[in-house]
């Protein structure tokens, strides 16, 4: 385990001071000790074949420790194993569980899609989110999954074949143009934005921070504008929209929903949601729309990673 100096040493220079620049010291010291180290390995149970008591039967029978997630019933926190060794299990195989980290399984919760829906995923390889979405739903309704990447799409297909996910439809194009092509026909979207990952940063893993540049950042925001629009084109009248990222920094997460709610008919809703206070990160809203202060921010952890989740509602136009 690294010291915290350690960590801002290894971790890109901008990224520190950026951290810094939003945060207290107390609180950046907390984002760095949680960017640290490992994350626990943590699964969902695909509730499309299966359920958690026979899940956490066959664990039980291998010796695998786990622990429940406290706002996810679904949700399991793997105790002492690594991917390598899920992976060689039948139930992995078989598509009953899936790998996923527990904040990126936030968002389809908190979208709270029902059984008979349209729902648009708007960026959606490689299918977590996509999936977890169809087992809310008990696989009855219709999602429709887009990915611009051609290579990622075809994980997302295979993920989505090997889960059961049968109401999934796939595309592959971009994010920005669908809204055009799809107007106002799904009850819910998510736009799961391509982000900077600054909540998945691991001090010893260079991986997962040398593409990181401010230059990105704010390539990435505009980015980000253009996908949240198209969303918003996509979604019904009083229509529910999840905006999520897996980065920490305003202009990626805060200052997007701020402009989202200043361009275009959305309002921030509340998110209900059992996540205690400790696992979140504060949010600013600091020359921005106080009703920002509705969104969460995940603390990056030994469980979790950093993320931020925004709801949204579409307000219905009257006299139109
Ligand atoms: N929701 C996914 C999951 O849980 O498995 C993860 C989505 S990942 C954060 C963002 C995805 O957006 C990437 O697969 C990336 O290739 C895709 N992407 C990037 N730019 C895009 C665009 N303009 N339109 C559609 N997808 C895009």
């Amino acid at each position: 385990m690294l010291s915290v100096l350690e960590v801002k040493r290894k971790l890109p220079r901008d990224f520190i001071k950026e951290i810094y620049e939003i945060y207290s010291p107390l609180v950046c010291d907390k984002i760095l000790a949680g960017l640290n180290g490992e994350r626990n390995v943590s699964m969902r149970v695909n509730a499309i074949k299966t359920n958690v008591q026979e899940i956490m039967k066959v664990l039980k029978e291998n010796n695998i420790k786990f622990e429940r997630v406290m706002w996810y019933k679904d949700g399991l926190i793997l105790k002492n194993s690594n991917e390598k060794q899920i992976n060689a299990l039948k139930i992995y195989e078989e598509g009953l569980i899936y790998l996923q980290s527990l904040s990126s399984m936030i968002p389809p919760l908190v979208l709270e899609p029902k059984e008979g829906e349209k729902i648009l995923d708007l960026t959606a390889a490689p299918g977590g989110k996509t999936t977890e979405i169809a087992a809310l739903m008990n696989n009855n309704g219709y999602i429709l999954a887009n990915e611009i990447d051609k290579i990622r799409c075809e994980r997302l297909k295979y993920n989505v074949e090997k889960q059961g996910a049968s109401i999934i439809k796939i595309n592959n194009g971009k994010g920005e143009k669908l809204g055009e092509d799809h107007k106002e026909e799904f009850d819910r979207v998510l736009l799961d934005a391509p982000c900077s990952g600054e909540g998945t940063f691991l001090a010893n893993g260079p991986k997962t921070y040398t593409s990181w540049s401010l230059r990105t950042v704010n390539e990435l925001a505009k980015l980000q504008k253009k996908l949240i629009k198209s969303a918003y084109e996509a979604l019904k009248p009083n229509g529910t929209m999840i905006y999520s990222t897996c980065t920490i920094n305003l202009e990626e997460d805060e200052k997007i929903v701020d402009w989202a709610i200043k361009n275009l008919n959305l309002r921030v809703i509340d998110i209900n949601l059992n996540i205690e206070e400790k696992n979140k990160l504060p949010i600013t809203t600091e020359n921005m729309d106080k009703s920002i202060n509705k969104t969460i921010k995940i603390m990056p952890s030994r469980n979790m990673e950093g993320f931020y989740i925004a709801k949204l509602q579409k307000i219905e136009r009257r006299g139109e």
